[in-house]
């Protein structure tokens, strides 16, 4: 068992919405901080939204357990109430530096000194945000995959100056919120997953921008091969062409560039992927 049973999420976004709700469901005490009321009312909003989605999709959710689970949520503008009684800060305010920076001083100024501080950043590196905070030994990444009911990895990622207590608290914790542990030894862009996963479908639009096999051949080469459920470009659908594209087209290397234009011409064909019916392939 973890100490960790008050939790309090910073950001009520996408994802900030989706860590606070989950850790009620599994019976943490939450609060769930925004900046200011509108982005807090959009907040509560999203936490409905997934409470009835938890209902329809999540074992046990029906019956009571996912509308109990939004009513313990406490939702607030005011920093400083949202972590006074906090045992860990999960944050997951916009992928920005510079906001997240100015989050960790702030929140530095107000935590308690027990308050184990975690950022869910995707591709900033949590060695970038530590020396904004005032307890590097209490800090690290514990990064969680959107839908976080289906997709329930916790990749949990120290810096250098993260204790050994603060990552085995924090892997714990994850696991009381459902999810699966994943703990790296130490720091590494794109944490496990998308350092397999980028180059992999980097590697699939390499071969398909330069005509050397369509989708379909691709991907059936590499589920009789390799027996995945999946081929790359059903990934891609998945993920939606549009992320890729902003992925790909910041990168000036030609090859990126050669991808960029092909998905381009999907994108501009409204063939966005799974959620518009048609990408690579047609659903
Ligand atoms: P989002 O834009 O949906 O939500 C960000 C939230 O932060 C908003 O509610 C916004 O009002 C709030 N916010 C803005 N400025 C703030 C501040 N100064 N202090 C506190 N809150 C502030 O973003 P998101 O997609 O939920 O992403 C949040 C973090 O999670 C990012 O670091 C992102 O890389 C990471 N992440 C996102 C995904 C994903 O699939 N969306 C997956 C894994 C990790």
């Amino acid at each position: 068992m973890s100490n960790i049973q008050h939790v309090t999420v910073l950001g009520t976004g996408v994802l900030g919405s989706q860590i606070a709700y989950q850790a009620a469901f599994a019976g943490k005490t939450v609060t769930a901080y925004d900046i200011n009321d509108d982005a807090v009312a959009a907040g509560r909003e999203r936490a409905a939204g997934l409470a009835k989605r938890y209902e329809a999709e999540v074992d046990g959710a029906a019956g009571g357990k996912a509308q109990a689970a939004l009513e313990s949520m406490t939702f607030t503008a005011d920093l400083a109430e949202a972590v006074k009684d906090a045992d860990l800060v999960i944050e997951a305010v916009p992928e920005k530096i510079e906001i997240k920076r100015g989050t960790y001083e702030k929140l530095s100024a107000v935590a308690p000194e027990k308050t184990i501080f975690a950022t869910n950043s995707s591709t900033l590196l949590p060695s970038d945000i530590v020396d904004a905070t005032d307890r590097p030994e209490k800090f690290l990444a514990l990064h969680f995959a959107n839908e976080i009911w289906k997709h329930n990895t916790a990749e949990v990622m120290p810096v250098p100056a993260t204790s050994e207590e603060t990552k085995r608290e924090v892997e714990e914790y994850a696991a009381e919120m459902g999810m699966v542990p994943i703990v790296l030894k130490k720091e590494k862009a794109g944490y496990l997953l998308n350092s397999l996963l980028v180059p992999w479908l980097d590697a699939a639009a390499g071969l398909w921008a330069g005509d050397f096999a369509d989708p379909e051949t691709i991907d059936k080469t590499w589920k009789l091969a390799t027996g995945s459920p999946m081929g790359p470009f059903q990934v891609f659908d998945v993920v939606g062409l549009t992320t890729a594209y902003n992925i790909t087209s910041s990168n000036p290397d030609p090859a990126h560039q050669a991808v960029a234009a092909k998905l381009k011409e999907k994108i501009d064909a409204g063939e966005l992927g799974r959620a518009t019916g048609k990408g690579f392939y047609t659903y």
